[in-house]
C-alpha cells in the first residue's frame, strides 16, 4: 500500500532518514518507534508527501508521489498529530467537516458521516458544538481522529497521537483506536515513542535509531529475540519504565 525505495531525507547537515526500504501491506498496522530525534516524524512525513525524499521514491497504491499528485493521494490519507492540530476558530464539527464541505459533499451525507464516526469513535453527544480550547486532550484527539477519518481514507497515519495524554485517557484511547482499527480495516502507521502501545496494537513494528531501521518485528519478538545490541537494552529500558510505571 505504502513503499518507500531507497528514499533518504536531509535537513542541512542532518540525515534525518538514510535510504530506506520499507513496505506497508495493506490493512495492517505499522508502529514506528525509537528515541526521539531518530527520523520517526520524518518518515511519516515522507509517507503522506509532507516532504518529498532526496533520493529514491515513496509510492502510494503503486503510484510515485509528485508534486504533481501529491494533492489528490492526500485526500485518500488520514493524518492525526500529536497536539491534534485544530483549527481554533472552528467548532470540532467544523473542523471535522471542513475538507468534505470544500470537496462539495451534499449536507446529508456528512450529516450521515459525522454520526457514524461519533459512534466510531464514542464521542459524548454534545461535544460537536464546542471549539477546540473547549475540548480536554482526549477529546480533542476524538475529534482529530474524526477529522482524519471523514473522507474514508485508504491510510492513517498518527504522530504520536496519545503522547500528550494522562495515563487514564491514553488507556481508554488506546483501547478504542485498537478497536477502531481492527473494525475500519484501514492501513495504520503509529508513530510512538512508548513500545508497550505497538505490542498492544500493531500488527508489526519498526524500530528506527539514527535515521536507519534496526529491526522490523511483531512487537512480542522484538521483545523475545532482539536483533542486535542497540534493539536489546531499548527493549529492556522500556520495559522497565513500564515497570516502574505500573508500580508507581
Ligand atoms: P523523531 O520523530 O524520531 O523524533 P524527527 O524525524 O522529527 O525525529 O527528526 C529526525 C532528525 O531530523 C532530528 O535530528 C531533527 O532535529 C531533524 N529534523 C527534523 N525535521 C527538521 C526540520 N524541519 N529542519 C531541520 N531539522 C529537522
Amino acid at each position: 500500500m505504502l513503499e518507500l525505495k531507497g528514499a533518504s531525507k536531509s535537513f542541512g547537515d542532518t540525515v534525518a532518514l538514510h535510504a530506506t526500504e520499507l513496505r506497508l501491506p495493506q490493512s495492517q498496522i505499522t508502529a514506528l518507534i525509537g528515541p526521539s530525534g531518530c527520523g520517526k516524524s520524518t518518515l511519516l512525513r515522507l509517507l503522506n508527501g509532507l516532504l518529498f525524499p532526496d533520493t529514491g521514491e515513496v509510492c502510494f497504491d503503486g503510484e510515485r508521489m509528485t508534486a504533481s499528485n501529491v494533492q489528490a493521494l492526500r485526500r485518500r490519507m488520514g493524518y492525526v498529530i500529536q497536539d491534534g492540530g485544530l483549527f481554533p476558530h472552528l467548532s470540532a464539527a467544523d473542523n471535522i467537516t471542513l475538507m468534505a464541505r470544500f470537496l462539495g459533499w451534499e449536507s446529508a451525507r456528512i450529516d450521515q458521516r459525522l454520526d457514524e464516526l461519533a459512534q466510531l469513535t464514542r464521542l459524548r453527544p454534545g461535544l460537536l458544538e464546542r471549539f477546540p480550547a473547549e475540548l480536554s486532550g482526549g477529546q480533542a484527539q476524538r475529534i482529530s481522529l474524526m477529522r482524519a477519518l471523514m473522507l474514508e481514507p485508504e491510510v492513517l497515519l498518527l504522530d504520536e497521537p496519545l503522547a500528550a495524554l494522562d495515563p487514564m485517557i491514553r488507556s481508554d484511547l488506546q483501547e478504542d483506536l485498537r478497536a477502531i482499527f481492527r473494525r475500519l480495516e484501514t492501513t495504520v502507521v503509529l508513530v510512538t515513542h512508548d513500545l508497550a502501545e505497538p505490542v498492544y496494537i500493531a500488527d508489526s513494528v519498526v524500530l528506527m535509531r539514527a535515521g536507519k531501521i534496526e529491526q522490523v518485528a511483531t512487537g512480542s519478538d522484538l521483545i523475545s529475540a532482539p536483533a542486535n545490541d542497540f534493539v536489546r537494552p531499548f527493549v529492556r529500558a522500556q520495559r522497565y519504565l513500564q515497570s516502574t510505571e505500573d508500580s508507581g
